[in-house]
């Protein structure tokens, strides 16, 4: 696949540190053969490289901090809230990823979809199963995404079909990690205790300790909705609260990503921001389930690192803009709005900080990889303007393009450069 080395358009540029976007209205972004951008410059006067994708806005490749790969199939199941929508719309198509056959058809749709909306990296959960999450990694591999995942650990309170002994699941993501992990400086394996509900205290003191051994990152589910708080306390009752659970586990560290941290008290924000552990906000997902609305301006305020994520299945959609458009939603419900051009920061350059790969992705500038993702936009529209447009004009298609590490994975590539 060939890397292209120019890319023409209006930009809207992420500050490195701070959460506002600059727009370029014609800039040139000159590429490596390796897929990494060497200078970004405005298109000189007279320039006679043509637009590369005409009528759109350039951004940075979006980041979502979280979704279920074998959830592609069931994604928008009206079956919620939490914990009956995972026994009855989850756990039995979960199931089906025994078959790797099944895991490789699914794992093409999964990675399509997020190419589609311009999505270059992920924080992704797995089934339990070993094979259909290798096939998941090769598939990552083939389209060019970021990725951290690794199996879903489980060994309680789910279908047998989808339970693992916790010698077993050690050995299993050993082997990811042999195979896997760094491969091609995208591909990381994150261990994944699904949450406390689903494994128990040695499960998650095992799932801690070769996070530990590998320097890999942890993910897994917090404070989601009243009833699972309620179950987990019941099994946990030693327990101060239920980020507790994992803190005396050693499962919440600055490599952890939390997904939802709806219910939480004064006493478990202070502590995730002292720890420095990621919080995955899923809004469009909270609402479809009926969860409530995670505190987004005090969780920003509190310091605490914040990425969005789709949550694919319980999460309605691929697209990060979508989700973008449903943070702002729930801001307002809380009664403490996030402006647009926040949302957006976050999506994309606060998305890529939070998930350790700052150095690499979220700004068009010299020494980050090539990932520009164009979007069908207004034509002569002020920075604010394309921000609304691009978060909520829910009647807008995926992506006209988008380019991972310099290379065309979807969409149109651009005619040749005048010679
Ligand atoms: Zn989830």
């Amino acid at each position: 696949m060939p890397t292209l080395s120019l890319v023409r358009g209006r930009l809207l540029a992420p500050h490195p540190t701070e959460a506002r976007l600059t727009l370029h209205p014609d800039a040139l972004v000159h590429i490596d053969a390796g897929g990494r951008i060497t200078a970004v410059e405005a298109a000189p006067p007279g320039c006679t490289v043509p637009e590369t994708w005409p009528g759109t806005v350039l951004v940075p490749g979006f980041v979502d901090a979280h979704l279920h790969f074998p959830q592609t199939r069931v994604l928008g199941s009206a079956s919620g809230p939490l914990l009956p929508w995972l026994q009855t719309s989850v756990f039995p198509e979960e199931s089906r990823f025994g078959d790797r056959s099944y895991a490789e058809a699914v794992a093409a749709e999964f990675c399509a979809a997020m190419v589609r909306q311009g999505t270059t990296l992920a924080g992704i959960y797995s089934s339990s199963h070993p094979d259909a999450t290798d096939a998941l990694f090769a598939e990552l591999d083939r389209t060019g995404l970021r990725g951290l995942t690794g199996l879903t650990w489980m060994n309680r309170n789910a279908p047998d079909a989808l339970l693992r002994g916790t010698a077993e699941t050690v050995a299993a993501t050993e082997a990811l990690v042999e195979k896997w992990h760094g491969r091609d400086d995208r591909l990381r394996v994150c261990v994944t205790p699904r949450f406390a509900i689903s494994c128990d205290a040695e499960m998650m003191r095992a799932a801690a300790d070769i996070a530990e051994r590998h320097g890999l990152w942890v993910q897994t589910h917090l404070s989601e909705n009243h009833d699972e708080l309620a179950f987990t306390a019941s099994l946990f009752p030693e327990a101060r609260d239920y980020l507790g659970v994992y803190e005396a586990l050693g499962l919440v560290h600055e490599r952890t990503i939390l997904a939802h941290c709806i219910h939480l008290s004064d006493d478990e924000w202070a502590r995730l921001a002292s720890r420095r552990a990621v919080v995955a906000h899923c809004p469009d997902s909270n609402f479809f389930l009926g969860s409530g609305c995670m505190p987004l301006a005090r969780a920003l305020a509190a310091g605490v690192p914040v990425a969005l994520g789709t949550d694919v299945g319980a999460g309605r959609t691929f697209s990060l803009r979508r989700v973008s458009a449903s943070a702002y939603d729930a801001s307002l419900v809380v009664g403490a709005p996030v402006p647009p051009e926040v949302l957006l920061w976050q999506a994309t350059r606060g998305g890529a900080l939070a998930l350790g790969a700052g150095d690499r992705m979220g700004c068009f500038a010299p020494g980050y990889d090539a990932d520009v993702v164009a979007i069908d936009a207004p034509a002569d529209a002020d920075a604010g303007r394309l921000v609304d447009a691009l978060l909520f004009n829910h009647d807008a298609g995926p992506a006209r393009a988008t380019v991972i590490r310099g290379q065309v994975r979807w969409g149109a590539a651009p005619p040749p450069l005048p010679r």
